[in-house]
């Protein structure tokens, strides 16, 4: 049994539903939630024209290998309705696999840590709510540190996920 860290996010269409509803098809699929940051409301990053995010970090558990678990999550964001209109564009459902134990994976379609967790807001925030002394497995740095080190990005705590 793994502990893992996934960041969820989705800016089209009920976004609050959509994030329920990618935790509970997670659960179906195996990875057991033990915890859920806040809500944040949050700004688009790189393709800034688009609306804004619903993001949250759950904290899970699951016997999954990290190739299954990458897997089901693409599943799910499809059943979720995710189209690739454009990268980096508007979603339903956005699903990162932000650390999965201490594990260092580098392959073609996972690397993990996410390679970009330590650079957003949106996914530091929350996930310092959850475990701010945990260390990333590369840099050795405390989810605390690393939010430290951020700043532009603006992130709205909204209060917690209903339902
Ligand atoms: P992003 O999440 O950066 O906005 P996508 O969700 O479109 O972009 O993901 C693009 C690809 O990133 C996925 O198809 C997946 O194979 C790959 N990927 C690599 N590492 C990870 C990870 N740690 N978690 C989720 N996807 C990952
Ligand atoms: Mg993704």
């Amino acid at each position: 049994m793994k502990t893992v860290y996934l960041s969820l996010g989705s800016n089209l269409g009920d976004r609050e539903r959509n994030l329920r509803e990618a935790i509970r098809r997670l659960g179906e699929a195996g990875v057991r939630t033990l915890r859920v940051s806040s809500l944040y409301e949050t700004e688009p990053q790189d393709l800034r024209d688009q609306p804004w995010f619903l993001n949250l970090v759950l904290e899970a558990e699951t016997e999954l290998f990290p190739k299954q678990l990458l897997a089901r999550i693409h599943k799910i964001e499809l059943e979720l309705g995710r189209k690739r209109l454009r990268p980096k564009g508007p979603r339903t459902a956005d699903i990162d696999i932000l650390l999965y134990g201490d594990s260092v994976i580098e392959t073609e379609e996972l690397t993990v840590p996410h390679p970009r967790m330590a650079e957003r807001r949106f996914v530091l925030e929350p996930l310092a709510e959850l475990v701010p002394e945990l260390r990333h497995p590369v840099t050795r740095r405390t989810i605390r540190e690393l939010l430290a080190g951020t700043a532009g990005q603006t992130v709205r705590r909204i209060g917690e996920l209903s339902g």
